[in-house]
C-alpha cells in the first residue's frame, strides 16, 4: 500500500475564531491547514504567533490563501500587484508557510492574453523563489478568462518557472463537468496543491453553489475518488487538502464538524487503496429499534399484535416481538419521545467497532451488567446509539412466557431517523462510511408545515431513513417535531390494517381526498380508502402503508409492504400522513398520543 497522504483542512471550512480553528483542527487528527487569510486579519494574535501556536498544536501552514486578481493586468496594476505580493510574503515568512495560492482573476482589468498571464506569473514566481516560497496557481471556475485547469495548466507551462504550479481544486473541476482525466499527464511536482470538495448536483449558478454548498467528500454527486485517483497518479505527494465552503458548516461547532471533516477523508483514503480500515462486514438485519417514550408505546404494540415477551434484567425495559420485528420500550428513559438506539446485527460486530472507531465514530461507553451481552455501541451525529450485535444481546432479557397474537408482521423494514438539519449530511456521511451503507439521492417534499429533505441509507436487510425540515426556524410548531417512525414489514397491509384496527390500534385516517385523486391517477388495489392505506409504485413494485398515532411526543409505528422490487418509503405520502397526525392531535386524540 502507498503511503498515508497528509491531511489538511482549510480554515474557511470551519466555524469560530482562526483559534477555534485551529483547535479543532488538531483534535480531529489534521495534520495541517490552509490559512485562509481573512481568518489571520480579524485575530488578535500576530502571524508569529499563529505560527507557535500551530506548531505547539502539531499543525503546519500547508497554504496561505487566496491571493486575487494577480495575473493579466496592465503594467501599472502589475507593478502594484507584486507590491501587494511582498506585503503577503512578509506575512507569511512570519507563519513560517511557503505557498500562497493564486486564483485566477476575476478583475475587469484582466487582459485575455496567456502570454502575459505568463510572464506576469513568472515575474511573481521570481520574487517567491527568493524568498523561498512558491505559487499554486488555481483556475476558478468563475474565473474571467481562465476558469478550467488545463487552461492554468498552460499558462504554468508556458511561464516556465520552478516555483510556479497549479492548485487543482476538484469543485472548480467537478462542477463545470471538465474531464479529471487529463490531470494525469501533469508532472505531479508541478502540481503544488490539491483541494478537495464534494457537492450535490444542483442546476444554479457556479458561484453560489460554490459558496453555500459545497460538501465534505463522500457527503455530495461528485466522485472524488475517481478524482484524486488522476492527481495521484499523476505523482502529486503534498496533502489532500478540504476546502469546503458551506453554510451549515460556516456556523457549526467546530469541533465534530472537523471530526465529520476527517472521516471523510479516511473514507476517501480508504477509497483510494491508500488507508487500511477494517472491512465494513455485512449487515444482517435490524437486531431492534428501541423507543424511549411516555407510557403508551406498550399498548399501541400490543394492539399492532406484538407480544411482551421479555424484560430486561437490570433496565426499566421492555421487549416487545412479532415476527421478527423486535422493539425495546424503554419508558423510564429521560429522553421522552425518540428512537433513543438502533441495534444492527453484524456478521462480526468486533469488527464492525474497529471500523467504527477507525472513522472517529464515538464509542459510547456501557456498564455491563453480570449476566450482560457485551455489546459495543456508537452515536450517531444526532446522538442516536447504535448497537452492533450478534445474537446474545437477547440474553440481558428474562423471557415473559407471553407470546404475539400476531398482526401479519414479518420484521423491521425500515428506521426513520429525522434529523437536525445540520445534521442532515453528516449523517448520511456516518451511516455510509462507518456502516458501508449506501445512500439514495436526496429527494425534497412540499410538507403542510415546511419543505422536508429525505434520503434514505441502506444495505441489503438495513435501512434507515433520514428526513430534514430545512431551515426550520421561528415558533410556529404545528408539525410533530422531528418525527421518528420504526416501520415494521407485513405481507398484506389491507388485512393487517384491518387486523389492528379491530385490535384498537390507534391508526391514522386518510382523507378522501387523497384516495379520489389516488384512483383518478392510478390503477390501484381495492381496499386501500377503505383501510386508510397509503399507496405508492415505482418502476420495480409497488408500496402499501400505513401509520399509527404518535407513542409519546415523536414516534410512531409503520406497517409496510414492498409488492415486486419497490425500492422507495413512499415519501410522496408523507405530506398527507403529516396532515393526518395534526388531524388527529386536533380531534382529541387519547391523552398518551396527542401533542
Ligand atoms: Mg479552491
Ligand atoms: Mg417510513
Amino acid at each position: 500500500m502507498p503511503p498515508e497522504p497528509r491531511t489538511a483542512i482549510a480554515t474557511v471550512c470551519l466555524s469560530g475564531t482562526l483559534e477555534d480553528k485551529l483547535a479543532a483542527a488538531a483534535a480531529a487528527g489534521f495534520d495541517g491547514v490552509e490559512l485562509f487569510e481573512n481568518d489571520l486579519l480579524v485575530s488578535p494574535s500576530s502571524p508569529a504567533d499563529i505560527r507557535r501556536r500551530c506548531a505547539g498544536l502539531g499543525l503546519s501552514i500547508d497554504l496561505y490563501q487566496p491571493f486575487r486578481d494577480f495575473e493579466a493586468v496592465p503594467p501599472d496594476v502589475h507593478a502594484a500587484n507584486l507590491r501587494r505580493a511582498a506585503h503577503k510574503f512578509d506575512v507569511m515568512a512570519q507563519l513560517g508557510t511557503d505557498t500562497v495560492l493564486v486564483c485566477s482573476s476575476v478583475s475587469p482589468d484582466a487582459i485575455d492574453d496567456d502570454e502575459l498571464a505568463a510572464e506576469q506569473l513568472r515575474a511573481l514566481a521570481d520574487l517567491a523563489q527568493q524568498r523561498g516560497m512558491r505559487i499554486a496557481y488555481e483556475a476558478l471556475a468563475w474565473g474571467r478568462h481562465v476558469s478550467g485547469y488545463e487552461h492554468a495548466w498552460r499558462i504554468v507551462r508556458r511561464a516556465a518557472h520552478p516555483a510556479l504550479g497549479v492548485c487543482l481544486d476538484s469543485f472548480h473541476i467537478l462542477s463545470k463537468g471538465h474531464d479529471p482525466a487529463p490531470i494525469r499527464a501533469i508532472p505531479g511536482e508541478k502540481i503544488f496543491f490539491l483541494q478537495l470538495a464534494d457537492a450535490p448536483r444542483l442546476p444554479m449558478d457556479v458561484l453560489p453553489w460554490s459558496r453555500h454548498h459545497r460538501l465534505f467528500p463522500g457527503q455530495g454527486d461528485f466522485d472524488l475518488t475517481a478524482f484524486t485517483g488522476h492527481v495521484l497518479a499523476a505523482g502529486y505527494r503534498g496533502p489532500l487538502s478540504l476546502e469546503v465552503f458551506n453554510d451549515v458548516y460556516r456556523q457549526a461547532d467546530p469541533r465534530p464538524a472537523a471530526v465529520d471533516a476527517r472521516r471523510s477523508l479516511l473514507a476517501l483514503e480508504e477509497s483510494l487503496g491508500v488507508r487500511d480500515l477494517p472491512a465494513a462486514p455485512r449487515l444482517t438485519g435490524h437486531a431492534f429499534a428501541e423507543v424511549v417514550t411516555d407510557p403508551g408505546a406498550g399498548a399501541i404494540l400490543a394492539s399492532l399484535g406484538f407480544a411482551r415477551t421479555g424484560v430486561h434484567r437490570t433496565k426499566p425495559v421492555q421487549l416487545w416481538e412479532q415476527g421478527e420485528a423486535r422493539v425495546v420500550v424503554n419508558e423510564g428513559g429521560a429522553a421522552h419521545g425518540a428512537v433513543g438506539a438502533l441495534a444492527v446485527a453484524s456478521t462480526d460486530p468486533a469488527r464492525s467497532a474497529r471500523r467504527a472507531e477507525a472513522l472517529l465514530a464515538p464509542v459510547l461507553p456501557r456498564v455491563r451488567g453480570p449476566r450482560e451481552a457485551d455489546l459495543a455501541s456508537v452515536a450517531a451525529p444526532d446522538g442516536t446509539q447504535v448497537f452492533l450485535c450478534g445474537d446474545d444481546w437477547r440474553d440481558d432479557f428474562v423471557p415473559t412466557g407471553e407470546t404475539a397474537a400476531g398482526a401479519g408482521i414479518l420484521g423491521i423494514d425500515h428506521v426513520a431517523l429525522s434529523q437536525p438539519f445540520d445534521h442532515f449530511d453528516e449523517a448520511a456521511l456516518f451511516y455510509r462510511s462507518v456502516f458501508g451503507l449506501t445512500p439514495s439521492p436526496v429527494a425534497e417534499f412540499a410538507a403542510p408545515f415546511g419543505l422536508v429533505r429525505s434520503r434514505a441509507v441502506a444495505a441489503e436487510e438495513v435501512r434507515l431513513t433520514l428526513d430534514s425540515a430545512l431551515v426550520r426556524r421561528g415558533e410556529w410548531a404545528p408539525a410533530v417535531p422531528e418525527p421518528q417512525h420504526v416501520a415494521f414489514a407485513c405481507a398484506d397491509a389491507l388485512a393487517a390494517a384491518a387486523a389492528m384496527r379491530a385490535a384498537g390500534a390507534p391508526l391514522l385516517t386518510i382523507p378522501a381526498n387523497y384516495y379520489d385523486d389516488l384512483e383518478a391517477r392510478l390503477d390501484v388495489p381495492p381496499g386501500l380508502r377503505e383501510h386508510s392505506v397509503l399507496y405508492d409504485r415505482d418502476d420495480h413494485g409497488e408500496y402499501l402503508h400505513f401509520a399509527t398515532a404518535l407513542a409519546g411526543t415523536r414516534v410512531f409505528f409503520e406497517v409496510v409492504q414492498r409488492i415486486g422490487g419497490y425500492r422507495g418509503y413512499g415519501v410522496v405520502n408523507a405530506p398527507v400522513r403529516m396532515a393526518a397526525h395534526r388531524a388527529h392531535r386536533r380531534a382529541g386524540a387519547p391523552a398518551k398520543t396527542a401533542v
